[in-house]
């Protein structure tokens, strides 16, 4: 099903997106994956290969889920919210998000993970909007614990900052180290929401 998806997106011409990218970047992983994570959208070397995060942010995000997860990228599913790349990587625009992300929607009611991260603001606005959260600046909601309703279950949300932002401000690297230290603290809980009655 989530092959239908990719064909689907490759095919895609609901917004002007289309017409200048190489390749759509339908996103990739294991359908099955625990840890689904949602960038904004594709980039140079993204477009080019039709692959998420295989740029300089990407090879970030791959160290930090093999380094500090444990996990190998084959583990874990890669998309954005946009799958063509804006020109010259401007900003993803309201009625591109509202024409693509029914794609991300049926891709994460496929792979209902334990866990959605959203790399940077344009994703955590994207996805916290379903559970009615709005904020001010990534800063003031990275590394909480939200949730999100889909189908029957609860999927937990953590926001970070963007990879690309930590290469951009070298010092907000630390803010990714500690938000994928709480991800992985989140997996080895196990599957359970986290009440105050669990520890009674
Ligand atoms: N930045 C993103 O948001 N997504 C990618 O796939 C690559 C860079
Ligand atoms: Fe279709 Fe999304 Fe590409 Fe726009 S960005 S053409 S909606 S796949």
């Amino acid at each position: 099903m989530l092959r239908e998806i990719e064909e689907q997106i490759i095919n895609c011409r609901k917004c002007p997106l289309w017409q200048k990218r190489r390749n759509a970047v339908p996103g990739e992983g294991n359908p099955s994956a625990r840890v689904m994570f949602i960038g904004e959208a594709p980039g140079y070397q993204e477009d080019v290969e039709g692959r998420p995060f295989v740029g300089a942010a990407g090879k970030l995000l791959t160290s930090l889920i093999e380094d500090i997860l444990g996990l190998r990228r084959e583990d874990v599913y890669i998309t954005n919210v946009v799958k063509c790349r804006p020109p010259n990587n401007r900003d993803p625009k309201p009625d591109e998000i509202e024409a693509c992300s029914p794609y991300l929607d049926r891709q994460i009611s496929i792979i209902m993970p334990d866990i959605i991260v959203c790399l940077g603001r344009h994703s955590a606005k994207y996805i916290l909007s379903k559970a009615g959260a709005k904020f001010k600046s990534i800063l003031s909601i990275r590394g909480k614990i939200n949730y999100i309703s889909v189908g029957q279950k609860e999927i937990r949300v953590i926001a970070t900052i963007h990879p690309a932002a930590a290469l951009y401000r070298p010092p907000w690297k630390k803010f990714l180290v500690e938000d994928f230290g709480l991800i992985k603290n989140v997996l080895s809980f196990g599957r359970k929401r986290v009440t105050l009655d669990s520890f009674f």
